[in-house]
């Protein structure tokens, strides 16, 4: 059986499978960044990775996803905007292809896990679809047509979580103000809740959990923060609708456990203000994929599709 093999260098941990010509991983291992860190040369470490999980097997092309600006043509995270990359102006593309011998992507970590997601996950068959997922940062990603959106600079749709919805809000580290990440990923939302209610702050599990079983049990405090958050969370993904005009958005991210609680309300605005023909076609879903969609997305990347 001839397969890929997909990589996700993420923020916690690198992940990686190898798929079957479905989309199905046959093998999937996730290891925590530091066990590999601690291993030595971060590269080697990744190399040896890769190499155990394809060992015994035809695998027939591969890629990596990772944070960061990645230029397509060198397959190299840009420096300039990389900046904090562990593996920033490493020619990623050419060390793997040359090391596993098979033809290698490297890509930027939202747009591979949205790509995965459009091929085989949530937004299969949509004409185009807008993904974001809540995580440390907002990360977002525009497929449109059947190809990855990159723009001018192949900065293109990636920005989503910096589309400020308030112009007097807080400096974001991009300079601008009020950016949707300062409110709505996961990190931010865990934050809100935490100031909003003081009895969670020490609470030992997921927060955000916690929350929202408040929420689902009816508990009208939280009930407020939550409406606050659909609030701010719909006026970025209006924006993201307005600019890309997509059929379906794609949620991701550890949030999306209670989507039960936050896609309802949270459709029913959108639709309520996105100006769409007709009004109320865009589908908000949660990801299906998740946790493999980036590595899906690699091992399937646009620029191996002829393999
Ligand atoms: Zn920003």
């Amino acid at each position: 059986m001839m397969l890929r093999f997909g990589m996700d260098f993420g923020g916690t941990n690198l992940k990686a499978g190898l798929f079957d010509e479905n989309g199905h991983a046959t093998a999937f291992k996730t290891t925590p960044l530091q066990q590999l860190v601690a291993s030595g040369p971060l590269l080697t470490a990744l190399l040896d990775l890769a190499r155990e999980i394809m060992c015994g097997h035809r695998v027939v092309a591969g890629g990596l996803a990772i944070k960061g600006l990645v230029d397509l043509e060198s397959g190299t995270v840009r420096e300039d905007i990389g900046a904090g990359s562990l593996l920033a102006s490493v020619p990623l593309r050419d060390f793997f292809s040359a090391s596993l011998g098979i033809p290698f992507a490297v890509d930027n970590d939202a747009r591979a896990y949205a790509w995965g997601e459009w091929l085989f996950g949530a937004g299969r068959g949509s004409r185009t679809m807008a993904c974001m997922t809540l995580g440390t940062g907002i990360g977002c990603a525009v497929v449109s047509h059947g190809v990855p959106y990159t723009g001018t600079d192949q900065y293109g749709g990636l920005l989503g979580g910096h589309l400020s919805i308030d112009r007097n809000g807080p400096i974001c580290p991009c300079g601008q103000r009020g950016c949707l990440e300062l409110y709505c990923s996961a990190t931010a939302l865990r934050q809100r809740v935490r100031e909003a209610h003081p009895e969670l702050q020490h609470h030992p599990g997921d927060v955000l959990e916690q929350f929202f079983l408040g929420v689902r049990d009816g508990l009208a405090r939280y009930g407020e923060t939550c409406d606050a958050m659909v609030e701010d969370l719909a006026t970025g993904i209006v924006n993201i609708i307005h600019a890309y005009a997509p059929d379906v958005v794609v949620l991701g991210g550890g949030v999306m456990k209670s989507a039960d609680v936050l896609l309802p309300p949270l459709t029913a605005l959108v639709h309520q203000r996105a100006w769409t023909f007709p009004r109320g076609m865009v589908k908000i879903v949660p990801a299906s994929l998740g946790d493999t969609a980036a590595a899906t997305g690699m091992a399937f990347h646009h620029r191996l599709e002829h393999i």
